[in-house]
């Protein structure tokens, strides 16, 4: 094989207890749907090498460079609040480690490659639907600018999986600035595994947060670094109208990203008791229930990391108890500073909140879409000729028009001209998003005809999400209330 594969694995070179060796299992018939070629030349790969034959042998686990150290990293988790002490990567193998352009290290794992020691009753396979929806949804998420987990590419394997039905097998490369979840630490946590646990702090400090390092309370500077950096990841979601979906403890990142891309949608019509979930029977992980739910799987990250904030078990408490408390304080401030930012408010006043509040509210009450809604305020934001179009959007117009007479007042506080503000806002507001309805055109598409023309034409708009593209305006549309997609499901 020419393709030369720059691994420099750190992960693998933890002891044993972190992970279990196995090699990806090997597929039929692989043929590349898509290689993010961009992403690639990131990560200084050469994207002509890995969409080559050689490349799509690596893409689907066919074929391991002698630098790759593939591994299945071990973890635990709270599933929908029921403890699991080992769950770990059962369908997904971490060939290694590559330093990107930016001198980031970057994670290269193959999902769907084959069972490990961590599948359980799983086939360790993935089907090619939640493969595109995973693709989809996290460019379209860097794209917004948020972190997340990326797809470098998509391979079929020519096999069949079985679900409730037969369904072409897929892989998809997923690139993270890491692997490392909450659930990792419960898993030495778990274990009272001390020493494993202070292992694994000292490597994130050093790899995510080398900042701690200097600290001399380092693990407690840990937690503070992953509170202030879920609170702001989750205030972006909501701003977004992102909802995760399985927000368990094994799916939240240490790194701060979006990761573990399953039932997750984006809403249409603004109603923060949203849950697309299949699973999500009792709504825990609903849109409006992000915030808690971030604190709660904190709690759990605040609860194995005890034996080392302090060897007192009280000072310990103490001391988790105080990062956690930071919490809502930052997550507030984000989550308020970005409704400002939408509204096109860009000094902050007293009744800001509640002027923002009162529109959520409204468009709740009035199922007004709510990508649309902010995009179409931005350019409102210009003047009120363009009222017109944000108003249609509420089953109650005058609801709108209560709310814009307070809004225009208040913007005449702000400093800026109309223009600038209606360019700032567009630059927040985007004006597409991966609405569900799309993404399972899409995937009908590929797996029933083999076409992946949608796919790509819908990934396209999506790396432009705050600009206009009047050919693909129809993407910017809500579902019709035939394409309503009620459900989303877990990739499993
Ligand atoms: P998730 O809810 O997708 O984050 O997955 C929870 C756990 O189930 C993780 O340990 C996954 O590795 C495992 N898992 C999910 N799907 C499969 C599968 N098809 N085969 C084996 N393990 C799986
Ligand atoms: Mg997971």
């Amino acid at each position: 094989m020419t393709l030369h594969f720059p691994f420099d694995n750190t992960y693998a070179r933890l002891p044993d207890s972190f992970y279990a060796r196995v090699e990806p299992t090997s597929v039929t018939a692989p043929r590349l749907i898509r290689l993010n070629r961009d992403l690639a030349l990131q990560l200084r790969l050469d994207p002509d090498l890995l969409s080559s034959p050689d490349g799509v042998e690596l893409l689907s686990g066919n074929w391991v460079p002698d630098t790759a150290e593939p591994i299945a990293m071990a973890y635990a988790g709270h599933q929908f609040g029921q403890f699991v002490p080992q769950l770990g990567d059962g369908r997904a193998i971490l060939l290694g480690e590559v330093v990107d352009r930016d001198g980031v290290r970057r994670d290269i794992q193959l999902k769907g490659s084959g069972p490990t020691p961590f599948s359980r009753r799983g086939d360790g396979r993935a089907a090619l639907g939640p493969v595109l929806r995973e693709y989809l949804l996290s460019e379209a998420m860097a794209a917004l600018g948020l972190p997340t987990t990326r797809a470098l590419a998509a391979v079929l394997t020519g096999e069949t999986v079985v679900r409730e039905t037969l369904l072409p097998g897929a892989v998809l490369t997923r690139v993270a600035s890491g692997h490392i979840r909450v659930g990792t630490f419960q898993f030495f946590a778990a274990r009272q595994d001390v020493k494993g646990l202070r292992l694994l702090a000292d490597y994130v400090i050093g790899r995510h947060y080398p900042q701690a390092a200097e600290s001399d309370r380092p693990y407690r500077e840990l937690l503070d670094q992953v509170i202030a950096a879920q609170a702001d990841l989750i205030a972006r979601w909501l701003h977004l109208g992102f909802i995760h979906g399985v927000m368990n403890t094994d799916n939240m990142s240490i790194a701060g990203e979006t990761i573990d891309y399953g039932p997750c949608a984006f809403m249409d019509a603004y109603d923060p008791a949203t849950v697309f979930s299949s699973i999500d029977q009792n709504g825990r992980y609903a849109y409006g229930n992000q915030p808690r739910i971030g604190l709660w799987n904190l709690t759990r990250l605040a609860e194995a990391l005890l034996p080392l904030l302090s060897q007192d078990e009280e000072k310990a408490v103490a001391e988790a108890n105080e990062a956690l408390e930071a919490f809502s304080g930052k997550f507030e401030a984000a989550y308020h500073e970005g409704l400002r930012r939408k509204l096109g408010l860009l000094t902050e006043r007293e009744g800001d909140s509640t002027l923002a509040g009162d529109l959520l509210k409204a468009m709740a009450e009035n199922q007004a879409d709510f990508t649309l809604t902010f995009r179409r305020l931005s350019d409102a934001a210009a003047g009120p000729e363009a009222d017109t179009a944000v108003r249609n959007l509420f089953i109650n117009p005058l609801a709108y028009d209560a709310w814009a007479t307070r809004w225009r007042e208040r913007l005449g506080h702000e400093p800026h001209d109309g223009a600038s503000r209606q360019a700032a806002m567009r630059a927040v507001n985007p004006a597409y998003i991966p609405r569900n309805h799309r993404v399972e055109i899409v995937i009908q598409a590929a797996v029933e005809r083999d076409d992946f023309a949608p796919f790509e034409e819908l990934l396209m708009v999506l790396s432009k999400p705050y600009e206009d593209q009047p050919s693909f305006a129809h993407y910017a549309a809500p579902p019709e209330p035939s394409e309503r997609v009620y459900q989303t499901f877990c990739g499993t």
